[in-house]
């Protein structure tokens, strides 16, 4: 009798399909894309993904039978897994961890998943049935179960289906959803109630408040803000323009005139009035761009779109999602990172009202599975997707329009785990896959991006004047070597910094300061006898953090409370070296006691929300001057900024990487771009070491085809991308002398496949991270090598390489096109 297998996807790294059995009913409603739950080694269940449907029985090994059927349709899309599939060749890694990374974990349920109790839901018990009902009762019993716990207390197997229905009904959650809760900050804003909005309304409203001239002038003035913004005015804007108190606004409020509204600044959800903005029209630069877009389109070539900062990029993007939508099509706009997406949401929810759905890691596993079953149905609800790397995962049906904004991020490309994947590349991938547009935009493209317009590939489009041609900030370079010399420097700020931060908060303007370290400072060292505190994790000095008064290690968070004397050599002469946000943040709180500082690094960021409460508060002038690291750099739109300074440009500059200078002129353009976006002309003051450095002359001068010559002039000499693509690969263990033989030996085999073209093994500039000693061979290929087999080759060492059993235990990681 001819019997029934399924290929399936686990979720764990092992390079193959694993075949199951299946019934000849099973194998009638099953199709790829469908769960299965599956018995896995010993004792361990996990769920996985239909791949395909098939008779061939195994050969190594007795196919098992599946436990269960999970879904009665495909959660997963064939376009998907054709997608998992290039991810999983291309990033030299398993379509098992691809298909971890690209599914919700509340899909992905397995033995070893830690199961809670939901307090906040009231549950009616006699409504469940019997089995939920079961672990409904364990779960009060004891308040966090693993999922095979649960299995044993009902004595049964395979209970993943239980557990997703308790999963739907909000009744059970998983561990890692919990977050910490933060209740942002609820905005007040007004409008006219319904029956007054119109002309004639109006005048009998105003007639009737004639012998209560502070309450007219108030309806008035709310007249005049709404017929500009057309939306709800916040009650702070209108008191303000109406020079009046919050007594008679409250006042009218009470009189049923105007109309109240609380809208969290963050909020996801729409709020709004079911009326939308209407877009606005583009003036002639941005009706170029995009006319160059759309014959771009019509050849199949993916576009770049080169605007500089604030010329309307966002602008040109809405008008082309608009344009999908109306072809009932989805648009997918990906950002470097979700912390950016704030200010955008609020933008494109005013033009496109409740069809804006986002979606990232920092939402919780409900919130994200709904976004996913509504791009899977393609709702309205979700045609318009925004979201960091994650988004493009999504099971979209009918994908019209892909963006990637800001494209030379390199945030865009994953660390870890596995896939490694740039997200802008693989959105490229996906966008071919479904036959849509592919836009990429940024004010200082990738090099890689901008080659690829001069060879043809791409198309381009440009915008080179700022919108309602305000001047590009006005660029100056502060030589603080010479001011150090002359002794007119005030901490780490020259002169000139400080004239003109003075300025701009005498005029009520706001003050961006970028530098790219937290902390306090990099260092503390002994000026005796040298000594710096290390970590005893990882090969990094500690970083002092004045605020807890601790030392600590970036890399693996270890922490120790600041010393009175060196270890060493028992001298109290610990002194600080090299500076960080903290210290400039404490310096401006004595320049400048009367000014609000503000900080945004890595350290004042955590928690789910600690980037809007900060971005907020500058939104809305509670801070004048606001200190960070490279996470101010990101495409914000702050309207009252006018000076933007920068620290200390030289160490961005002296990075040991073939992209530090490309990367500097990046962010010093961006960070630069904050400065000055509505009317008046901004300004910019670069503090420097080394002012006649190349990229500063560059930044200065605006001058991106200079920077762009010269660094691909470099990467030719030097054989990097784009003109050669380059595989790292990775070796960490624990013992330092078994990684030196292991990298060594693999580095010689490469060797004899691909010669010269193989550096290294070397350590990287931190050689070891949480007690794990660390090595890197890089490999360049040539344009006219075969990359698919090149890994090939890789991969077969690899084997080879896995059979020395001295070796067990090394582990090896690809990092392909690694940044
Ligand atoms: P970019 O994305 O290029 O940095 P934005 O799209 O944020 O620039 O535009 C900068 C500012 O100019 C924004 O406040 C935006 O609302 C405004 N703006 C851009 N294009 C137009 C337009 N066509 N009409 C009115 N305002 C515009
Ligand atoms: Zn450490």
């Amino acid at each position: 009798m001819q019997q029934d297998f399924i290929n399936v996807i686990l979720p764990i790294p092992i390079e193959k399909l694993f075949t199951y059995k299946v019934t000849k009913e099973e194998a009638e409603v099953l199709n790829p894309g469908m769960r299965v739950a599956v018995p896995f080694g010993k004792s361990k269940i996990y769920t996985a993904l239909v791949f395909e449907i098939h008779n061939t029985a195994p050969t190594v090994y007795e196919a098992k039978e599946i436990d269960q059927i999970l879904d009665d349709y495909p959660i997963v899309t064939t376009i998907q897994l054709r997608f998992w599939q290039w991810l999983a060749q291309y990033y030299m890694c398993s379509i098992g961890e691809v298909f971890r990374s690209a599914v919700p974990s509340a899909l992905l349920l397995e033995s070893e998943t830690l199961i809670l109790r939901n307090d906040r839901v009231e549950i009616e018990e006699s409504d469940l049935p019997d089995d939920e009902f079961m672990v409904f009762e364990a779960l009060q019993h004891q308040s966090i179960l693993r999922v095979q716990e649960i299995s044993d207390i009902l004595d049964k197997k395979n209970i993943i289906p239980v557990l997703n229905r308790l999963l739907h009904k909000n009744i059970i959650f998983l561990k890692e959803e919990m977050y910490e809760q933060y209740k942002p900050k609820l905005v007040r804003y007004v409008q006219l109630g319904k029956n007054h909005r119109s002309e004639e309304h109006l005048e009998a409203l105003l007639n009737s408040l004639t012998r209560a001239p502070k309450q007219s002038q108030v309806v008035l003035s709310l007249f005049q803000l709404q017929a500009v913004t057309k939306k709800p005015v916040k009650v702070s804007d209108l008191e303000k323009a109406s020079n009046s108190s919050s007594a008679i606004v409250k006042a009218l409020i009470d009189k049923g005139i105007l109309e109240e509204h609380f809208v969290q600044t963050d909020r996801v959800v729409y709020g709004g009035d079911e009326e939308t903005e209407t877009l606005k029209s583009l003036n002639d630069y941005q009706k170029g761009a995009l006319k160059d877009i759309k014959s771009s389109f019509e050849d199949g070539k993916v576009v770049l779109l080169h605007g500089v900062t604030s010329s309307g990029k966002t602008e040109v993007y809405v008008k082309l999602i608009e344009e999908f939508l109306s072809q009932g099509k989805q648009a997918l706009y990906l950002l470097p990172e979700i912390a950016l997406t704030t200010q955008l949401i609020s933008r494109l929810q005013a033009y496109f009202g409740e069809k804006v759905a986002v979606y990232h890691s920092k939402y919780n596993v409900q919130e994200r599975v709904e976004v996913w079953n509504n791009v899977l149905q393609n709702k309205p609800v979700a045609q318009i997707v925004i979201g960091a790397r994650s988004a493009l995962f999504l099971p979209f049906k009918d994908l019209g329009l892909v963006l990637v904004d800001e494209e030379h991020e390199s945030s865009f490309k994953q660390y870890d785990p596995a896939p490694r994947y740039h997200a802008r590349d693989a959105a490229i991938v996906l966008g071919n896959l479904h036959g849509s547009n592919i836009l990429l935009g940024s004010a200082t493209p990738s090099v890689e991006s901008f080659y690829n317009v001069k060879v043809g590939k791409y198309g381009y489009a440009q915008i080179e004047r700022r919108y309602g041609n305000v001047l590009m900030p006005d660029m100056e370079l502060v030589d603080i070597k010479e001011q150090s010399r002359k002794k007119r420097m005030k901490g780490h700020f020259s002169e000139r910094l400080l004239e003109g931060i003075t300025e701009t908060l005498d005029n009520g303007e706001q003050v961006i300061l970028f530098q790219n370290r937290r902390g306090f400072a990099p260092i503390m060292e002994c000026t005796t006898c040298g000594h710096a505190p290390q970590c005893p994790n990882c090969d990094v000095s500690l970083t002092y953090h004045q605020h807890r008064k601790q030392l600590r290690c970036h890399y693996c968070s270890y922490h120790i409370a600041l010393q009175e004397t060196c270890q060493a050599c028992g001298n109290a002469t610990l002194d600080t070296k090299g500076f960080g946000t903290e210290q400039v943040e404490q310096e401006l709180n004595t320049l400048f006691p009367n000014a609000n500082v503000g900080r945004m690094d890595l350290d004042t960021t955590r928690g789910k929300h600690g980037y809007e409460k900060i971005i907020t508060s500058f939104e809305q002038q509670e801070i004048d001057i606001l200190v960070g690291t490279q996470m101010l750099t990101k495409g914000l739109d702050f309207r009252n900024v006018n000076l933007v300074g920068i620290m200390n440009a030289d160490s961005l500059l002296n990075f040991p990487d073939f992209k530090a200078h490309e990367r500097s002129f990046q962010l010093l353009t961006q960070v630069a771009g904050r400065a000055g976006r509505t009317k008046k002309r901004g300004k910019v003051i670069i503090q420097s070491y080394n002012p006649n450095h190349r990229i500063l002359q560059q930044v200065t001068t605006g001058d991106y085809n200079g920077m762009f010559q010269e660094q691909i002039y470099e990467r030719e000499q030097y054989k990097y991308p784009p003109i050669n693509r380059i595989i790292k690969i990775t070796f960490k263990h624990k013992d330092y002398n078994k990684l030196n033989e292991a990298a060594e030996w693999f580095a010689k085999s490469l060797r004899n496949s691909f010669g010269a073209s193989v550096l290294g093994p070397e350590y990287p500039p931190v050689a070891r991270i949480r007690n794990q000693y660390i090595k890197n061979v890089v490999i360049k290929i040539g344009g006219k090598y075969s990359l698919v087999k090149t890994k090939n080759s890789i991969k077969r060492i690899e084997k080879s390489f896995n059979a020395i059993s001295y070796y067990r235990g090394i582990r090896v990681i690809y990092n392909v096109d690694h940044i």
